[in-house]
């Protein structure tokens, strides 16, 4: 194996590792919060569907949007 090709089978391994991170950081993970009782959004007290429920989402739609927005 000459340099270059070190470097690119280097450079491909990083990317995957990279690839590997960032898909284990969008997993949905279900979130906790102590003020969740299950049905209501803890932000605005909206009933949460049950849709994004099974998720484990512990915010409606618009607070988690709310959320997220903040934070970037
Ligand atoms: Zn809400």
């Amino acid at each position: 194996m000459d340099e270059n090709q070190f470097e690119m089978a280097e450079r491909l391994e990083q990317a995957q590792r990279d690839m590997a991170i960032h898909k284990a950081h969008n997993s949905a993970a279900p979130e906790t919060h102590p003020d969740f009782d299950g049905e209501h959004c803890v932000s605005c007290d909206e009933p949460i569907p049950l849709a994004r429920l099974s998720l484990g989402k512990v915010r409606c739609v618009e607070c988690q949007t709310h959320k997220e927005k903040r934070r970037a």
